[in-house]
């Protein structure tokens, strides 16, 4: 009989497994569909793992858009500082670049990876890869039975981490939310965030691999300054991320606008005076060859077509 058994071999239920086991927990099993764990890891922070931002419960409760304060308990229990400490001891060197951003110091996600299975297996817990949970029952004596493809287990506890639905290739396609669905648990129905935007404009899709620095962004989610992307089907990058959120809940009553200022740090007035002293600088040039001086090259016909 295993004690804990644990569905799903991403970063939280490595996490729970190896907490299980140092929390002395006698059989831990982890079971992940995939030949390997933590798939989706390997391609967090493009390949790197921003895996923690150093700085207090307070500020990073405050960064998170939506109902910061749910996750108040769970980051008293394991803030950053632990998180840190746990990787320091468990040999996973690490660096803090820009934005107070915490990396492993090889930039390799994968070794995140690699460190963390080892230290769950070293601990005890039973690795098991391509094994798929199909089913999870409760037997009579409230215990339960986990089975898929050529298996089936017994456990007193089961952990559900099975991923929410993003990068379904990863592994994580909902199949958590339809176990703990047969068991009687309700779902709130679940909607994306932190996703790119699509566009229906030409022009922006013309424009895709442009990015821009130092711009605002306004939505309906706000007015934020920073970096945003054009992308083959609209837009993306760390501004439209964040506002995603909001704009994904107001989508089914319509389109939603974008504005970017490209020149936040000018007023109408100063922007005015600038354009003239270029078009005054080079006065019988093109009108599209004015503004090389204020745009980047590839938004300059965009533009000036507008
Ligand atoms: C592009 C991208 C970049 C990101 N960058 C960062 C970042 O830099 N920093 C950060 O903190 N977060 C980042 N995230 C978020 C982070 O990846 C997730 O929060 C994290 O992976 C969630 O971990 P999890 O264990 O809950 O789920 P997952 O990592 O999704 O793991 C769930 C696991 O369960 C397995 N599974 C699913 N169903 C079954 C089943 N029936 N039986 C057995 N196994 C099953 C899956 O194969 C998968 O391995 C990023 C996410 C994406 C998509």
């Amino acid at each position: 009989m295993i004690d804990v058994l644990i569905i799903g071999g991403g970063a939280a239920g490595m996490m729970a497994a190896l907490h299980a086991k140092q929390a002395g927990a006698g059989h831990v099993t982890l079971l992940e569909r995939n030949n390997r764990l933590g798939l989706k890891i390997g391609i967090t922070g493009k390949g790197r793992c921003n895996l923690t931002n150093d700085c207090t419960v307070q500020e990073l409760v405050e960064n998170v858009p939506v109902n910061g304060r749910f996750l108040y308990s769970a980051f008293s229990q394991m803030d950053s500082q632990k998180t840190m400490a746990l990787f320091d001891q468990l040999g996973l060197r690490l660096k803090t670049e820009r934005g107070r951003r915490v990396f492993p110091l090889s930039d390799r996600a994968t070794e995140l990876v690699l460190t963390l299975r080892a230290a769950a297996e070293k601990a005890g817990v039973q690795v098991r890869t391509e094994s798929r949970v199909q089913s999870l029952l409760v037997t009579v004596k409230g215990e339960f039975t986990v089975s898929g493809q050529g298996f089936s287990l017994s456990a007193r506890n089961v952990i559900i981490a099975t991923g929410g639905l993003s990068y379904p290739v990863t592994g994580s396609t909902g199949d958590g939310y339809r176990l703990a669905q047969s068991l009687g648990h309700n779902l709130v129905k679940t909607r994306p965030a932190l996703v790119p935007l699509e566009s229906p404009e030409p022009w922006v899709r013309e424009l895709q691999g442009l990015s821009l620095k130092n711009v605002t962004l306004t939505s309906p989610a706000g007015c934020e300054l920073g970096e945003m992307l054009f992308t083959h089907y609209g837009v993306s990058g760390p501004l439209v991320l964040t506002a995603s959120g909001h704009i994904v809940d107001l989508l089914p009553r319509g389109p939603v606008v974008l504005t970017i200022d490209l020149k936040p740090g000018l007023s109408e007035e100063q922007l005015d005076a600038r354009l003239l002293r270029d078009f005054a600088e080079v006065p019988r040039r093109h009108f599209a060859n004015s503004l090389d001086k204020l745009l980047p090259g590839r938004l300059i016909t965009a533009v000036v077509a507008l």
